[in-house]
């Protein structure tokens, strides 16, 4: 059986009623370690192409904290795929172990460029990733995020038949590939909500691409400043939630969801439904490279880090 097929699906648990509000957690963080929630849905058709092609490379992009490149990495791995990595930021090249995610996907046997973000921001048109897929043939262009038609494909399996009965669905955005898987997949009566974790204006572009569906909302107040931005604040509820609910959350995407949510409902500003289904996306490998930056500047760290197995 292949690995995608070998893993059961998540469990949901129920954690508060907030105001009258029910908010359940769907725990797809606890599908795989690293290979988790929504990036085992994004890779699992990519991966099975693949693995039927007769000699097959993947690059891929991503920053430091990146969980769509460990993904990929420990999919590479699994599947004895080789993997290449364009990484944002220039400066990682030097001190790789710096960042415990790119010493991960090394150690899984990613191959590792880190390129400015001039560089960055071209993508597969930039000279080198023009110059690798030149030069090879067989290299498999996976997008940043992963997020293209099979991996739409693979969200849309996050639903399933027990979630009919939540009026709310709400998921973290990065690229928006979750969001278009879940948007295809959810009932008609049911309201979607996607929370920005990043300053990406042209998300609802990307979503659009891969949904005509219209019947879901986009909420951007808390970004926190942009992608991998963190403050004491939101910190402080991620050690809360912890503590009272036993759910890590990760500090990049699922914590400012979370937080979001929590905070709409608190200032009665929340206009959804009741029965409230939030996805965790997973991306709890984020943890530990966050904790060293927040440690470096003497800030508030995560205190669930050592309780994880990433
Ligand atoms: C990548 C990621 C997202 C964003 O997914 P997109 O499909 O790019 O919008 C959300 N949550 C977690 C934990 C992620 O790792």
């Amino acid at each position: 059986m292949s690995f995608f097929n070998s893993f059961k699906n998540s469990t949901n648990q129920l954690v508060d009623s907030l105001n009258g509000y029910s908010i359940t957690i769907k725990r797809e963080d606890l599908i795989h370690p690293i290979v988790s929630g929504n990036k085992f849905r994004k890779l699992k058709y990519n991966f099975e192409a693949y693995s039927k092609m007769d000699n097959p490379r993947v690059i891929s992009f991503g920053g430091a904290f990146s969980n769509h490149l460990a993904a990929t990495a420990q999919a590479g791995k699994l599947f004895n795929i080789p993997t290449i990595g364009i990484v944002r930021g220039e400066e990682w090249q030097d001190k790789l172990e710096d960042s415990t995610t790119l010493t991960f996907c090394r150690r899984q046997g990613m191959t590792l460029y880190c390129v400015t973000r001039e560089v960055y921001k071209e993508k597969e048109n930039s000279i080198l990733a023009q110059k690798l897929l030149a030069e090879d043939p067989e290299l498999q262009l996976l997008p940043e995020g992963g997020t293209n038609v099979l991996a739409i494909k693979g969200c849309r399996e996050i639903l399933a038949e027990e979630d009919r009965k939540y009026d709310v669905i709400c998921s973290s955005i990065g690229t928006g590939g979750t969001l278009a898987g879940i948007i295809e997949s959810a009932l008609p009566q049911q309201e979607i909500l996607g929370f920005n974790a990043l300053n990406n204006f042209e998300v609802q572009n990307t979503i659009s691409e891969f949904t005509k569906n219209l019947k879901w909302a986009l909420i951007s107040d808390y970004t926190f400043g942009g992608y991998a931005k963190v403050n004491s604040e939101l910190i402080e509820f991620m050690n809360e939630f912890y503590q009272q609910y036993q759910i890590p959350l990760d500090p990049i995407y699922t914590g400012k969801m979370l937080f979001g949510i929590f905070d709409l409902i608190k200032k009665q500003k929340w206009t959804w439904g009741r029965n409230i289904l939030v996805i965790h996306t997973g991306g709890l490998q984020g943890v530990k490279p966050m904790n060293a930056l927040l440690q470096k500047k003497g800030l508030l760290t995560l205190n669930y880090a050592s309780e994880l197995f990433c």
